[in-house]
């Protein structure tokens, strides 16, 4: 799959090349004038665009069946770059609940400082999103499975919903990756991820992307700075208005050596989902018949009320994070504490199972009402299961289970 990236100097390189380097140099003026005006390909400044970086935006692009992408130095800088390009102040946009804290403080704290208003409803409750649209909406922003909520929104039905309201459907399908469903294939316009998890797979980069699907018609939409780029640039509007304007100016740009690292563990990323979700659903299992669990969270179990739509979209598979309700705040941290393998981290997608308490520290900025109606209890710890023998991994959660017991 290695993409020569450097069309000058290719020497059969079957990996992407780490292209560390901030800028470009052009034998003259013209050259460069001719590169910066997107007459002459070529790249200028690292910020703008990096060979590795390109390398994986097109990996991106066709793992989600896309038109383009555009990678950034995280999830929550895609997240920013891609709102921020289609909102302006007056604006709103429908938002699910239970999602990434990061991004529901995004939506609250810097979309609200800007007067763009974000409206959380339960996202897996079609009607009530559409019950939340207005003529002021912009844009509905919902997670394949919510982190934490564990929940799944009914994708094809947004999907509907938003081309009938002809504005653009995102979807965060960070907790899916492309192994698992192809948002665009049920109607997403935009795919949003954090590479830094399942993607990367092994905790050793911070990263994001956003993937225009082409199902949304940029010419025709509400965006009237996008609509005129699109008169020009057709179908990738929204991804030159970022490139050139809003993701350029942020300067939120990926460095070349997180890209390289993205591209290694897309590689590996089939193997390693087959495995994660096999894990986790074992473990759902397990832990479900378990008295000392007050409740397990996946969409991968027959009990989930979102069983039947994870299992329709995500071709029977749930994912690898799972959450545990164990009654009390005390009897959460005991059992995080008394964890021998699995390690007490505020990521997912790693290899090593890992565990946070997602209200002392993801959530901890919210007041607890509004905590819970997020739902995110005291009691909740959050899993994502790693790639351990899964023996190793129920062993470790029994004798923590049973350590927290004695709390
Ligand atoms: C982690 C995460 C993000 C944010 O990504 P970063 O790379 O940490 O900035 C966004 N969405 C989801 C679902 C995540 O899990």
């Amino acid at each position: 799959m290695g993409a020569s990236v450097s069309s000058a100097e290719a020497l059969g390189e079957i990996e992407a090349p780490i292209f560390q380097t901030a800028a470009f140099g052009y034998a003259s003026a013209e050259e460069m004038a001719d590169v910066f005006a997107g007459r002459a390909p070529g790249h200028v400044y690292t910020r703008l665009s990096n060979p590795t970086t390109l390398a994986l935006e097109r990996r991106l692009t066709a793992a989600e069946d896309g038109i383009g992408a555009l990678a950034t130095a995280s999830g929550m800088a895609a997240i920013a770059a891609t709102t921020l390009g289609l909102l302006r102040p007056g604006d709103e946009i429908v938002a699910a609940k239970g999602i990434f804290g990061g991004a529901v403080s995004f939506f609250r704290n810097v979309l609200g400082r800007l007067n763009i208003r974000a409206v959380f409803v339960d996202g897996a409750d079609t009607a009530l999103v559409e019950a939340s649209v207005t003529v002021r909406t912009r844009a509905i922003f919902v997670e394949t499975i919510g982190n934490p909520g564990m929940d799944v929104p009914d994708l094809p039905a947004l999907g509907r919903l938003a081309r009938a309201r002809n504005i653009p459907l995102i979807v965060d399908s960070t907790l899916t990756t492309p192994e698992l469903v192809r948002p665009g294939e049920h109607g997403a316009a935009l795919v949003v991820h954090s590479t830094s998890k399942f993607i990367n797979g092994h905790g050793t980069a911070i990263g994001g992307a956003v993937i225009d699907t082409g199902r949304f018609d940029w010419s025709r939409g509400p965006f009237e700075d996008v609509a005129a780029i699109a008169r020009r640039a057709g179908a990738h509007a929204f991804l030159a208005h970022l490139r050139l304007v809003i993701a350029r100016d942020l300067g939120g740009c990926p460095a070349p050596q997180s890209s390289f690292l993205m591209l290694q563990g897309l590689d590996t990323l089939s193997l390693r989902l087959k495995v994660h979700c096999e894990n986790a659903l074992a473990l759902a299992r397990a832990l479900t018949d378990d008295p000392r669990v007050a409740a397990v969270g996946y969409p991968g179990l027959a009990s989930s009320p979102h069983f039947e739509r994870a299992q329709r979209l995500f071709g029977g598979r749930a994912g690898a994070v799972l959450t545990l309700r164990l009654g009390s705040l005390a009897r959460a941290f005991a059992f995080i504490n008394a964890l021998r393998s699995a390690r007490r981290v505020a990521n997912l997608g790693e290899t090593h199972t890992l565990v946070i308490h997602p209200a002392s520290t993801i959530f901890r900025e919210y007041q607890p009402e509004d905590r819970l109606s997020l739902g995110v209890s005291d009691d909740l710890v959050r899993v994502s299961v790693g790639l351990e023998p899964f023996p190793v991994i129920l062993a470790d959660f029994q004798q923590a289970l049973a350590s927290a017991e004695k709390e």
